[in-house]
């Protein structure tokens, strides 16, 4: 078997949310490298522009398709585009994802609804969405749903977003379940801590850097060390896998009550 034919993407349209930073961004050109024609999604048009042009100069196929991915409008517009310049997206990465500090006596709805809104009812709809149009299409295909190692603890102040990552694990399951028949598989990844603009500041700082000591190989991720994760997903080098989560941790994991 020939590794890098077995993890190939040619001929599959891949939209990814989150597309214009970190992981999103990382996974877009992978998938582009890949073979992959990529939608890419997000809210800031300029960094999406610049990412087209990147992936196109390399020589691969992108569209850009700006979209607030709590805006079911929006979602349904850029998965229109997508067919239009494509054909049916048959791999979605659901990655766009935020974090709020804010203690639980102090939480107040709207930022618990902004961070539900963003990395669980957006995963859900546009999850939703894309295995309906390749049902339609009698299409098989792939998602991919960014969760975390947050989803298995909890933090002080970040509350919102553990509960949310938890249930992106669940709503992957459900859905892989329902449309395991249709022959969409369904996954998750859920890594440890990746250097982005997410966590960037914290990870960098004096505070950050202390917690390196209860990372088993005693590193921070960069985006670069999921690929292999979203290639074995998203490719038929996981045709077996639905349901499945994958843990990208640097063993962090290992260390709860350690
Ligand atoms: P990031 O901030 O660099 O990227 C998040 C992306 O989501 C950005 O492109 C942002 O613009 C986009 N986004 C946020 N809200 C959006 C909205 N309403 N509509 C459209 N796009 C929106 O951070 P990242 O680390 O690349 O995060 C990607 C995913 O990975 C997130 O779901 C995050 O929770 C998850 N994750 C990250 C880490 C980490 O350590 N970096 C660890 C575990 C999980």
């Amino acid at each position: 078997m020939d590794a890098g034919k077995l993890f190939r993407l040619d001929g599959r349209v891949a939209l990814i949310t989150g597309a214009s930073s970190g992981l999103g961004e990382r996974m877009a050109e992978v998938a582009a490298a890949n073979g992959a024609k990529v939608v890419l999604v997000a809210r800031r048009k300029d960094r999406l522009e610049a990412l087209k042009a990147r992936i196109e100069k390399a020589g691969g196929k992108a569209l850009v398709a700006v979209a607030d991915v709590t805006d079911r409008k929006a979602m349904a517009a850029a998965f229109d585009a997508a067919e239009k310049a494509f054909g049916t997206v048959d791999l979605l990465v659901a990655n766009a994802g935020i974090a709020r500090v804010k203690k639980i006596s102090d939480m107040t709805e709207s930022s618990w609804r902004e961070v539900l809104d963003t990395n669980l009812d957006a995963v859900f709809f546009w999850s939703q969405e894309a295995a309906k149009r390749m049902s339609a299409a009698k299409k098989p295909g792939a998602i991919v749903t960014i969760s975390s190692i947050a989803a298995f603890t909890v933090a002080y102040g970040l509350s919102s977003y553990h509960v949310a990552k938890a249930a992106v694990v669940q709503v992957t399951k459900a859905l892989a379940l329902e449309f395991a028949r249709k022959r969409i598989r369904v996954n998750t990844i859920a890594p440890g801590y990746v250097v982005t603009e997410i966590n960037r500041d914290f990870l960098l700082s004096p505070e950050g850097q202390a917690m390196l000591g209860g990372i088993p190989l005693n590193r921070f991720g960069e985006p670069a060390d999921l690929d292999g994760a979203f290639l074995l997903l998203a490719s038929d080098a996981g045709r077996l896998m639905t349901g499945s989560t994958i843990v990208v941790d640097a063993g962090h994991m290992l260390m709860v009550g350690g």
